[in-house]
């Protein structure tokens, strides 16, 4: 148990400040952490500064990218991006936008069917993470207007049904693009959970540097297979717990050798000096 390169904080959808998962790494003994929250980069200078006085511990600037292709979610991390680089906090800046206006268009439809929420409501709700369906899920259980979270989805907010309102699309190629721009090494996030993985040879071509291999859903299998792949095209291996904060927490709680650690800095080193 050395490193953890993927871990959520109360940036996006996590339960611990970046200061607190900082204490719980450190506690748990890791060399190295990466902060990589879903479209935001703004937990990483907190967890920079709690970390400023330990010497033997070290954070990678990170981000987890969501994007779309061919109707699946692909997640893209970047690693070592430049966080205060500003194109990057436009881009970002401009996801958010795009998120607010979509959560806008679902509660003007809601309100053509007689069903009166705010999007105050629905920022309540998402405590600052990346705003979406789920948050207004949560309000029309909360109003009574539906008794769960999945019947607000099956009467109302999911592809098909009337207040359905369709997401504005990042492709993973636009997102390794993203990440380049601002200095960063665009990693794979999770293959195994891909439905379809015949994207992985298109992001190999496009220029992907890494896959993460070790993670909380991966099986031993799966960790063998992805393993074999990123080595058999020259690429970085990653892994992490993609901790969420939950209990009993996963931070830090997968063998991820602190080897990966050690060669993701070594090609942000290089990368600087070419
Ligand atoms: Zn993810
Ligand atoms: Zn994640």
């Amino acid at each position: 148990m050395c490193i953890d390169l993927h871990i959520h904080t109360t940036f996006s959808d996590g339960l611990l400040t970046p200061e607190q998962v900082v204490n719980k790494a450190i506690k748990l003994n890791l060399k190295a952490i990466a902060i990589t929250d879903h479209d935001t980069v703004d937990g990483i200078r907190p967890a920079l500064n709690k970390a400023k006085n330990y010497t033997e511990f070290e954070i990678v600037p990170g981000v987890e990218l969501s994007t779309d292709w061919n109707s699946e979610e692909v997640h893209i991390l970047g690693y070592y991006i430049d966080y205060n680089d500003s194109n990057l906090k436009t881009v970002l800046l401009s996801f958010q936008q795009k998120r607010m206006k979509r959560v806008d268009k679902i509660i003007a439809r809601l309100k053509n069917m007689g069903i009166d929420i705010s999007i105050e409501d629905v920022c309540a709700k998402s405590k600052g993470s990346s705003l979406g369906r789920p948050h207004i899920a949560l309000v029309l259980v909360e109003k009574g207007y539906v008794c769960s979270v999945q019947e607000a989805f099956k009467d109302y907010l999911s592809k098909g049904k009337p207040a359905y309102v369709p997401k504005e699309k990042l492709t993973p190629f636009s997102a390794i693009d993203i990440i380049k721009q601002s200095s960063g090494i665009p990693v794979l996030a999770h293959p195994g959970l891909l439905e379809d993985d015949s994207i992985i040879n298109e992001l190999i071509s496009y220029g992907i540097m890494g896959i993460e291999v070790i993670h909380k859903n991966h099986n031993k299998a799966q960790v063998d297979y992805y393993t074999r792949l990123a080595l058999d095209n020259n690429l970085l291996l990653t892994g992490g717990s993609d901790s969420h904060g939950e209990t009993p927490l996963l931070l830090g709680s997968f063998d991820v050798p602190l080897n990966y650690f050690y060669k993701l800095k070594a090609i942000k080193k290089f990368l600087q000096y070419e």
